[in-house]
């Protein structure tokens, strides 16, 4: 496009304020990224997204940026709480997208010729795909309860364990959510997808890790070479779709003067302090919180496969929780403002938090080091733990990237990839792949990402967030 990027320093690209810009922009990318970046329209949503009420410092792109609906995904802002405005836009329709990572005590050759059996079971017992079916028939009350307390409820329920808690983003709960203001319909799309991946980029990734990076903090996490390990990533399902289509709609009639003032009707906003923001706020919490308790109870039903398959008691074969990352959402927090604490917004769209040592939001286990932060790649490519950088704070609101990104869309992916061969390539190189259907295989090919190892190397040498160790893949199911 037509937007001059001045470079500030090394990885660090500024679209200058001027107009009726209230902040500057950045983006953080190495050269090659900036390029794939600046193909579609992540640059100049970036640039609108700088004229939302009360944002601060800049709006930025994290290295894995590429367009979205208003906002990009990979994108952060930072918006006053007090006299600002929250936008769903800029958190996205998938609520509390996220990602957990399950550790084991079993190494790669013990999984020696069961991989098959693996993935077959897998497919089997977690339900993927477009429709409803979950790992539970939820009903009226059991959805409430999740909406209301999330990974707490599970605790109760036996889907989960004291620790499964303490090793997620929040505790696994926002106490803000409010149930009441989660809209109807919403509420019936999500009734009977408790504990479900959905489609498409949504997957289960049984994985070994293939080099650490970092010694001690990889000791601290619990990680080491040749380790099996499950990462799991899905959202809210139609219960956060649902949620953010009726607020749009609902935020845009009743601000429209807000929305004038937008260079783009999709960033649609609501002013801080009015009911709107008040009641869109508490019902994306619930909507949280149910993501939570989705990814929490295809742990407990990935626990009972590996159970099966290797016929020890889940806490014997060591699938514990390494943690398990948000990446859509806005949460209430507090950053240092031109010197003083200021409670913002802050916006995290395809965006993970990465919180040094120190914060006080870091769980006790990983207080001294700082959060564990996951990077995914592709079924082909690996993965990364990361480790909250020193940085992070100064430079990104504590924020990170939250995969490799898109590099092209769905429909330009399957007219160059046919899932079938796909499949077969990732065979040859044992990785183990099962799916709904070829053309998911083909949306999601490695070839449609970009290059993780890059984006994980800008974030390392930001100081946003620190490599720990890379994973590869072994079996991976799809919805
Ligand atoms: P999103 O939340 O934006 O859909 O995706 C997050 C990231 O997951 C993508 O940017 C991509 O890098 C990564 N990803 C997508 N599919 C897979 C997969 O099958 N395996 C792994 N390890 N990563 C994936
Ligand atoms: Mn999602
Ligand atoms: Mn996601």
């Amino acid at each position: 496009g037509d937007i001059t990027l001045r470079e500030i320093r090394e990885h660090v690209w500024e679209i200058p304020k001027e107009g009726d810009m209230r902040v500057p922009a950045r983006v953080f990318a190495s050269e090659s990224l900036l390029e794939e970046i600046a193909e579609d329209k992540t640059i100049q949503q970036l640039r609108n997204a700088t004229h939302l009420p009360g944002i601060k410092k800049y709006a930025l792109c994290m290295p894995d940026g590429h367009q979205g609906y208003g906002f990009p995904v990979g994108g952060v802002a930072g918006i006053d709480a007090e006299d600002g405005c929250i936008s769903p836009g800029a958190i996205g329709y998938d609520i509390n997208c996220g990602i957990r990572m399950v550790k084991t005590n079993l190494t790669y050759d013990d999984l020696n010729g069961r991989e098959e059996k693996l993935v077959d079971a897998l497919f089997e017992a977690i339900p993927s795909g477009l429709g409803g079916g979950g790992v539970i028939e939820g009903d009226h009350g059991e959805l409430d309860a999740a909406l209301e307390r999330g990974v707490e409820w599970c605790v109760e329920e036996g889907y989960a364990v004291e620790s499964d808690q303490s090793h997620c983003e929040d505790n696994g709960f926002r106490a803000d959510a409010t149930p009441e203001t989660v809209p109807q319909k919403a509420k019936d799309r999500g009734q009977n997808q408790m504990g479900s991946l959905g489609s498409g980029n949504h997957f289960l990734e049984v994985q070994r890790v293939a080099d650490v990076f970092d010694e001690p903090i990889a000791e601290a996490y619990g990680l080491h070479a040749d380790q099996v390990v499950i990462l799991i990533h899905c959202g809210s399902r139609g219960l956060g779709h649902q949620l953010c289509t009726e607020y749009l709609r609902e935020i845009e009639k009743a601000h429209s003067g807000l929305l004038a003032q937008l260079p783009d009707r999709e960033l649609a906003a609501a002013p801080a302090g009015s009911q709107l923001a008040e009641d869109y706020y508490g019902a994306m919490c619930a909507a949280i919180n149910f993501a939570w308790v989705n990814r929490q109870l295809i742990t407990h039903r990935t626990r009972s496969v590996f159970e099966d398959v290797f016929g020890e008691p889940w806490e014997d074969l060591g699938m514990e929780l390494l943690y398990d990352v948000a990446h859509n959402i806005a949460k209430k927090e507090v950053h240092d403002v031109d010197g003083e604490p200021t409670e913002l917004y802050v916006h995290r769209k395809g965006a993970t938090r990465a919180f040094p040592a120190g914060r006080p939001e870091v769980p006790d286990a990983y207080r001294n080091v700082g959060q564990p932060v996951i990077v995914p790649g592709s079924m082909g490519a690996g993965s990364y733990v990361l480790c909250g950088g020193e940085n992070s704070l100064d430079v990104s609101f504590g924020s990170t990237a939250h995969g490799a990104g898109r590099l092209m869309s769905r429909t330009q992916a399957k007219r160059e990839f046919w899932g079938e061969d796909v499949q077969d390539e990732l065979r040859r190189r044992k990785v183990y792949v099962k799916a709904q259907s070829g053309a998911t295989i083909a949306e999601e090919a490695p070839g449609v990402y970009k290059d993780v190892d890059e984006v994980v190397r800008v974030s390392d040498e930001l100081g946003i967030a620190r490599t720990v160790v890379r994973v590869e893949p072994i079996c991976n199911i799809k919805g």
